[in-house]
């Protein structure tokens, strides 16, 4: 339980719902910032504006998936509200608040280390990683479907990238009949490849193995689908990029070669908001009450 703890959930989407009935069931005491056009009322949770939370009682600040923009702004889903995070509102809060939040940025980083608090970032998380590539497996099962006239049952699908995404995408599709091949440059990883009864391919070598994909599905946050890559590609490939904005993809140079070519971020929010919220609310949960006992100890 995390009775006695105060948090405030500032921001965020539909994914924040479940963590705000996880928290309230758990008897947190949570304040609301950007969720005044939520109708759901929510026993324990409070709404209020930026400007009126009391941040001297807050044990623990939880940001949405993206964190703040670069200018402090949060994104408020559930609001036309403009809140923006300072390191003063930091500052205010208990010296050993801890902020939660999906992803960071220097903005956010800074004005954390500046008022000395603690921040987690919890997309760099193995567990929250590996939970939400189920979700994200299933959204590109979607986009594949939905831009292509053919089955991904012996199709030629390549997956750039074996981390925990790209394991993830390489087994579901591998499952489905595609063809699988799989570029990394880890030793290990390419023997992992093996391992899986799927084709391994150095990603240094990747020009050379593009040409008979018919789907191309890029995990590697790094920008790999360049203009000497995408040369070497067939105009009837489709490119789905999953890789953290921008991608890893030249898109105006595959537009140009007339390659269809799809940034998809976010797409455990967008196939299934309940279960990222779900992923999110039950390791945060976790982590509160290991962080509770922690202080009582
Ligand atoms: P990860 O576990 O860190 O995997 C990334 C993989 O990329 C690793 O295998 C890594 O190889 C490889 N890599 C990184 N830089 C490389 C480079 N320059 N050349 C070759 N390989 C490189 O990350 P993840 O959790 O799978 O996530 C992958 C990406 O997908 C991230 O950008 C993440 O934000 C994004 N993502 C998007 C969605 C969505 O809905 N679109 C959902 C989940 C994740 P090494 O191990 O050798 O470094």
């Amino acid at each position: 339980m995390l009775t006695g703890l105060t948090i405030a959930i500032i921001g965020g989407d539909a994914r924040q719902l479940e963590v705000i009935r996880k928290l309230t069931e758990q008897e947190a005491k949570v304040f609301l910032v950007g969720f005044d056009q939520l109708d759901h009322g929510f026993t324990g949770a409070t709404k209020c504006k930026l400007n009126e939370l009391d941040f001297g009682v807050i044990d623990s600040i939880i940001l949405p998936v993206s964190g703040t923009a670069t200018d402090g702004s949060v994104a408020t889903v559930f609001s036309n509200e403009t809140v923006i995070l300072t390191q003063h509102d930091l500052e205010k809060t208990k010296p050993n608040c801890t902020i939660y939040s999906g992803i960071s940025n220097d903005y956010l980083d800074e004005i954390v280390k500046g008022a000395n608090r603690s921040l987690i970032k919890l997309m760099e998380r193995d567990d929250i990683a590996i939970y939400n590539s189920i979700p994200t497996v299933e959204g590109t099962i979607m986009m594949a479907i939905q831009h292509t006239d053919y089955t991904i049952h012996g199709s030629n699908i390549m997956v750039l990238g074996l981390g925990r995404t790209g394991v993830s995408i390489s087994r579901a599709f591998s499952a489905l009949g595609a063809h699988v091949k799989v570029g990394a440059r880890d030793s290990a990883h390419l023997a992992r490849i093996t391992e899986m009864g799927l084709t391994p391919f150095h990603i240094s070598q990747l020009g050379e193995h593009v040409e008979n994909t018919d789907i191309c599905i890029n995990t590697i946050p790094s920008f790999i689908l360049n203009q000497t890559v995408l040369s070497r590609m067939t105009p009837r490939t489709l490119i789905l990029d999953l890789a953290t904005r921008p991608g890893g993809t030249d898109f105006d140079f595959a537009e140009k070669q007339g390659i269809k070519a799809l940034l998809a971020p976010g797409l455990p929010g967008i196939v299934a908001p309940k279960t990222a919220g779900q992923i999110i609310a039950n390791v945060l949960c976790n982590l509160l009450s290991q962080a509770t006992t922690d202080r009582k100890e």
